[in-house]
């Protein structure tokens, strides 16, 4: 047995390390970097870059990268080694504040949305200390900001980073006048990650997985999780070995993994970290995608992360789990024992509310991908409309302040509500409900619309700007009021109207039923089905101004990052187009044949020694024959579609042609297929069946 708190953290040059190995003044100075965010001096940096080599040396590095996020969605590392040579022949190993700070690596194969002209390629990398460097494959990875030579940002921590100072700073006036000692808020997020596992042999037998990390095809197999015996259900033994050694990975790390278990369809899984401040969350969200993936192989299995490996069973998501606190411990989300603090709470909540019903497009926006259009609204995950839960009892409160009227469950406490008056509740009723999108589940939000393989920047930089936005509003406001009666009779009517214009987007009910969808249109809430649909309003001017206001993106940032999505969103589903079309051509049309040609030349066998009419066999031929053929006319019309799409050129455009004809072409004909799975050999059929890969573990 591992010895865990010496294990936990071993690859990471935490604070312990730093202080242990820093010089007094340059942990001082590097502190004081960190904690009032001024910048950094450059005798620090070369004895921080020092340390982090000597260090690094030591626990086997041999190389250095500055470790980044680009558009790609996934981390991106260039390594150099740490060599120099020592004029003898020999060389040294050494690492300087300059190289520690900064990095040029030619920018211009990253994804940029027109902000780069190749022949300005150059890219920088900034050094962001407010999240650790780690050891990975022996190299010294250093988290760092992606930007361009004018300075945009080309990755997705500049913005996220920009997002958390401003609720810093606006979240700060807001509870400085409820009298707080603290001098920073802290946006704080946990990831709860889903994933499947297949065995690899089977993996490699079916190219839509290798190509598109989803089936394309495939028939229902007569198991699926109906039964829901898979749901927290006992581990089996090759699984628990591969959480295990995630796990043990994943401390290695400083990843504070805690929870594991099974979902709901088979060998679908989750693993839940405590969480963590916001950036820090999204790097190591990312170490754990990579680690998921690698300590499969490893294993000889297969980590998928896509939204929707498995048509008809459940997909995978990310819950993202977010609060916010202040540096002196509190929890602004936590609701209090006593009144003022119940008031303060309060408050904070009638800012969330606005800001996800003000911004429900940008939250929508924050987590569209061709793979999670598959699961919003699949009623397995939230529906694609943003609304928000807070429980029976807080909404009874919250709908008694906006009435005027009494709560009624605490009828001894027979009194008007109002937020100084406010009666203390259980903050275990605010039950669970798994159908929102936006859940308050107690001391926190839980954002449940986030596909698996997603990075947690994007909705994080839309919630924490759109709750930085509502608090500076509420802080102009409060701080105008004065203090006394005054001040409390501006807080009560600035939740109350509030509240009153932004209930609409409270919903207790069941996001999954029908019905719902016609009640949200009915109170004006947005429903923003597919990607191409919610994309756009990244540049809406409304959007531009708002985030220009708060500089978290540029106007030309925000374009960029819209064609980005575009034309992603294109490039997805061209892979699963191309490929779905070879696995027709290539596999499955020649196995039908042969299958067809065996049964043929068995009826004649058959007949020439006995008078059997072979009924089964012949009408089997019509029908898969029947199949085949209009297997065949589809693939035809599929591939001229396919023409049709390439011929776009306008981004846009493109992304919408591939929304709506090659989507439907490419459902269409996989049911044809899916039908011919059922009837032909399984001998004959190409590809593992859905059966062999939900129970290969
Ligand atoms: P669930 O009921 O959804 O399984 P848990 O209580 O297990 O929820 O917590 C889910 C996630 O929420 C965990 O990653 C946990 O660390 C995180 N979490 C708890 N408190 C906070 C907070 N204040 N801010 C952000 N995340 C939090
Ligand atoms: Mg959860």
């Amino acid at each position: 047995m591992e010895n865990i708190p010496e294990l936990f953290g071993s690859m990471v040059f935490n604070e312990t390390v730093m202080k242990e190995r820093l010089p007094k003044d340059a942990w001082k100075s590097l502190q004081k970097t960190l904690k009032e965010n001024t910048p950094l001096e450059p005798g620090t940096a070369n004895a921080v870059a020092h340390a982090m080599k000597e260090w690094a040396v030591e626990n086997g590095a041999t190389h250095f990268t500055h470790w980044f996020q680009p558009m790609t969605g996934i981390t991106a590392e260039k390594h150099d080694s740490f060599i120099q040579p020592a004029g003898d022949g020999k060389v040294i190993m050494r690492f300087s504040g300059k190289e520690l700070i900064k990095g040029e690596p030619d920018a211009s194969s990253f994804p940029n949305g027109g902000l780069r002209a190749t022949f300005e390629a150059r890219g920088y990398t900034a050094w962001d200390p407010t999240s650790y460097a780690f050891l990975k494959d022996g190299s010294l990875c250093i988290p760092t900001a992606f930007c361009s030579y004018n300075g945009e940002a080309l990755d997705k921590k500049t913005p996220l980073l920009r997002s958390m100072e401003i609720l810093n700073k606006e979240a700060l006036r807001v509870v400085k006048l409820f009298g707080t000692e603290a001098n920073r808020v802290n946006c704080t997020v946990g990831a709860e990650q889903e994933y499947f596992l297949i065995d690899e042999k089977v993996y490699n037998e079916r190219p839509d997985l290798k190509f598109c990390g989803r089936t394309l095809f495939g028939s229902k197999p007569p198991k699926g999780q109906e039964l829901d015996d898979h749901y927290f259900g006992a581990i089996k033994p090759r699984v628990s070995a591969y959480m295990k050694e995630l796990d043990s990975e994943l401390w290695k790390l400083g990843i504070l993994s805690k929870t594991k278990h099974n979902e709901v369809a088979p060998s679908q899984h989750e693993m839940a970290p405590i969480f963590t401040t916001t950036n820090l969350a999204t790097d190591q969200n990312q170490i754990v995608m990579e680690t998921m993936k690698k300590v499969a192989r490893r294993n000889g299995l297969v980590c998928l992360l896509h939204e929707k490996p498995y048509a008809g069973l459940n997909g995978s998501g990310k819950h993202n789990n977010w609060s916010i606190s202040t540096d002196t411990g509190v929890n602004l989300l936590e609701p209090g024992d006593s009144p003022s603090e119940n008031a303060q709470f309060l408050l904070i909540l009638a800012a969330v509310i606005k800001a996800v019903d003000k911004h429900q497009d940008l939250l929508r926006m924050s987590v569209a991908s061709a793979g999670n259009d598959h699961r919003l609204g699949a009623n397995e995950a939230p529906p694609a409309i943003i609304s928000m839960f807070v429980g029976s009892d807080l909404g009874e409160i919250l709908d008694s302040i906006v009435d005027g009227t009494t709560y009624s469950k605490k009828a001894k406490e027979l009194m008007t509500i109002g937020v100084d008056v406010l009666p203390s509740f259980a903050k275990d009723t605010t039950d669970r409900n798994r159908t929102s999108s936006f859940a308050f589940t107690g001391n926190k939000f839980e954002f449940r619309s986030l596909g698996s393989s997603q990075s947690l920047a994007s909705p994080n930089i839309m919630l924490n700007t759109a709750v930085a936005e509502t608090m500076a509003e509420f802080a102009d406001i409060l701080e105008k009021a004065g203090t006394g009666e005054s001040f409390t009779k501006a807080l009560n009517d600035l939740v109350k109207t509030t509240l009153k214009e932004h209930m609409k987007i409270v919903f207790n009910g069941n996001g999954y039923d029908d019905s719902w969808i016609g009640e949200a249109e009915k109170r004006g809430l947005l429903n923003l089905r597919r990607t191409t649909d919610a994309l756009p309003c990244l540049v809406d001017s409304k959007n531009i101004a708002f985030f220009e206001k708060f500089g978290v993106y540029s106007k030309a940032e925000l374009e960029s990052r819209y064609e980005i999505l575009m034309e992603n969103y294109s490039k997805e589903l061209h892979i699963e187009a191309l490929t779905s079309l070879e696995m027709i051509k290539r596999d499955i049309l020649p196995a039908v044949t042969d299958f067809l040609s065996d049964t043929a030349m068995a009826v004649e066998n058959v007949k020439s020694v006995s008078k059997s009419a072979c009924k089964s066999q012949l009408e089997t031929i019509e029908t898969v024959s029947a199949l085949s053929d209009t297997l065949y006319e589809k693939t035809e019309k599929f591939d001229s579609i396919m023409l049709k799409a390439n011929s776009i050129s306008d981004v846009i455009e493109q992304a919408c042609y591939y929304a709506d004809t090659v989507i439907t072409a490419m459902v269409d004909i996989r049911s044809v297929v899916d039908e011919l799975e059922t009837i032909v050999g399984s001998d004959y059929w190409p590809y593992p069946s859905y059966g062999e890969m939900l129970f290969s573990v």
